[in-house]
């Protein structure tokens, strides 16, 4: 079995638990092109708005000291976050669109740019984001500062309550067209979901399979 797998693959387990399993388990992957072009457009969009300040690698011990700080609100840049745990032996990697640390609370916020909103939180969105709380609270965070990624002491975000929520904007006018109300992380209920990751990656469990699979990359490869 595989040793590690990016935080992304959960967003394939919410979509479609068949899909997780072909891409994940047999390594069967889609044709790159149009995932790839969509995911440069939407790191483009999302640094294109990014306002917070950089903190070097010398500041570092500063902002350490502000994310302990009961009090602080730090709002930490773009994609700046790289997040990792571990789970029966595997070895999850991601990194954060956005992180903000307001008071006792770490927000992980997923953006979306679109041409037309969804008007709701997707399950393959709250994996996803489920697993950056995890890794805030029971893994570790490393910041990039441009000069690669320094690893932040393990109790940087541990004591705070871990949040999460998704953000949708108008592709061409980065206006919010919706914002879900953030979601309170519990371990008790996102360990179930790694295990049955696991279980469907080991062929211990037999993966479901979608209804309505109009717009799946793997359809022509799925024969459920
Ligand atoms: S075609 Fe349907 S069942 Fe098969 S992987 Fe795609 S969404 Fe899942």
């Amino acid at each position: 079995m595989r040793r590690s797998m990016p935080m992304s693959a959960l967003a394939s387990l919410g979509y479609c638990e068949r899909y997780f399993y072909l891409r994940y388990a047999l390594g069967i992957a889609p044709a790159p092109g149009r995932a790839l072009r969509r995911g440069a457009e939407q790191h483009r969009l999302s640094q294109s708005l990014d306002a917070a300040r950089r903190y070097t690698r010398e500041e570092l011990p500063e902002l350490v000291a502000r994310l302990r700080d009961a009090e602080s609100t730090v709002v930490l840049p773009r994609e700046a976050l790289h997040l990792s745990f571990y789970h029966g032996g595997l070895l999850f990697r991601g990194r954060a669109d956005r992180v903000l640390k307001l008071r006792g609370v770490a927000l992980v916020v997923e953006e979306k740019f679109v041409s037309r909103s969804s008007g709701r939180l997707r399950r393959s969105h709250e994996y996803q984001l489920l697993a950056y709380c995890h890794a805030l609270k029971f893994g570790r965070a490393g910041y990039s500062s441009g000069r690669g990624v320094t690893w932040l002491p393990e109790d940087a975000f541990r004591l705070l309550r871990a949040k999460y929520m998704v953000v949708e904007r108008c592709a061409s006018t980065r206006e919010v067209l919706f914002a879900s109300s953030p979601r309170s992380y519990r371990r008790e209920s996102f360990l179930p979901v790694l295990d049955r990751a696991l279980g469907i990656l080991k062929g211990e469990v037999r993966p479901s399979s979608r209804e309505n699979c109009g717009n799946c990359s793997l359809a022509e490869v799925c024969v459920p």
